[in-house]
């Protein structure tokens, strides 16, 4: 027996709850692996509170993300005691995922811890901070560099935010944040945001085309808050695009495309190819510090992932959640 967050569905909704779950209910896959680590994203809140359609299958073991070592594998890639690390892939939403003591992962999902990194700096940082690297990648393979000008980053405060303000800032390059929580200016300050502005500058109806400002962009909340972005990026500019927090509907025009020869750059990372992943995992290895893990994340036990997944959703949470499952 092991313990897992299982959600379950019936007539009155989704019940999220700490159980004790047999080892033949695992899911069939070649790699089964004990967790050390996990996290909580906006996607496992969603999931664990029933807010949103995530889960495909129940019962559901959520998490899309883990680092565990192995107990048995039937792949050459992977021997027993490898430390392995697993973002997306639909785990946690079709395939049972890291919020539990064990999983079973097909190994074509799994990438090697990155070196340099220990289990709670990889799920410090998680599918937020991958999916923030994957944004600073996609800009500066655009060509945009701290010459340029200003960064925006919108959501600064979340968890994707929180990683793309410190990188960017760790890359030399000038970031503004956009936050609902002006009162964390200095939390923002200290992940080296040089100018914080409200959310409430973005998140209304805007002119197709505004005063240029931004060099790029990394927008975690989509809507108007996207559009109004798109229309202030400055000629030749680039967003990448990643999150919806303020809705999934994208209410521009083509203006800021065809007048500034603006780019808008789809970030997935569920999907991501394993060269994609290993890449943006190396990269966010060799630029953040341990301090810079410890600044933006905080530790919490599998027994406070539910209370966790609702303050999340209510923006209660800064930056980024620890779940730590076994030494
Ligand atoms: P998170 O920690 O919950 O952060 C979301 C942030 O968005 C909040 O902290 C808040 O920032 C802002 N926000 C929330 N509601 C808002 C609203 N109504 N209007 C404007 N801003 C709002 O979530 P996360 O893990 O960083 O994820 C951020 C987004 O990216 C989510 O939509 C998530 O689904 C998406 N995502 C996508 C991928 C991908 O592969 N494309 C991967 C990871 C995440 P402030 O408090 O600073 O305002």
């Amino acid at each position: 027996m092991f313990k897992a967050i299982l959600i379950n569905k019936d007539d009155h909704g989704y019940h999220a709850v700490l159980s004790e779950v047999d080892e033949q209910q695992l899911p069939v896959a070649d790699v089964t692996v004990k967790v050390v680590a996990s996290t909580i994203n906006y996607k496992d809140a969603l999931a664990i509170t029933g807010k949103a359609p995530v889960v495909r299958i129940f019962p559901m073991v959520p998490g899309i993300d883990l680092v565990g070592e192995v107990l048995q594998s039937d792949s050459a890639r992977f021997n027993v005691g490898d430390k392995v690390l697993l973002n997306g892939f639909g785990v946690g939403e079709g395939h049972w995922g890291g919020l539990a003591e064990k999983a079973r992962l097909k190994s074509d999902w799994l990438i090697p811890l990155p070196a340099g990194l220990t289990p709670e700096q990889a799920m410090a940082a998680g599918t937020a901070g991958y999916t923030a690297m994957l944004c600073v990648l996609a800009l500066q393979k655009h060509g945009i560099t701290p010459e340029h000008g200003e960064i925006l980053v919108t959501g600064a405060n979340g968890g994707v935010g929180s990683y793309a303000v410190r990188l960017l800032s760790k890359l030399g390059y000038q970031v503004v944040a956009a936050t609902g929580r002006p009162d964390e200016s200095d939390y923002l300050k200290q992940l080296g945001a040089t100018e914080i502005i409200s959310r409430e500058q973005l998140n209304a109806p805007g002119k197709p085309l505004q005063k240029e400002r931004w060099a790029g962009v990394v927008d975690c909340v989509g809507s108007h808050t996207l559009a109004n972005a798109c229309a202030s990026t400055r000629y030749g500019g680039a967003i990448a695009a990643c999150g919806l927090a303020q809705g999934m509907d994208f209410p521009s025009s083509v203006a800021p495309f065809i007048l500034r020869g603006i780019t808008l750059y789809g970030i997935d990372s569920v999907m991501r190819p394993l060269a994609d992943r290993i890449q943006a995992w190396q990269r966010l290895s060799e630029i953040l510090s341990p301090e810079d893990f410890d600044t933006i994340s905080h530790v919490i036990s599998l027994g406070e992932v539910i209370d966790t997944a609702s303050a999340l959703l209510a923006g209660k949470v800064q930056g980024r959640v620890i779940v730590k499952i076994a030494e």
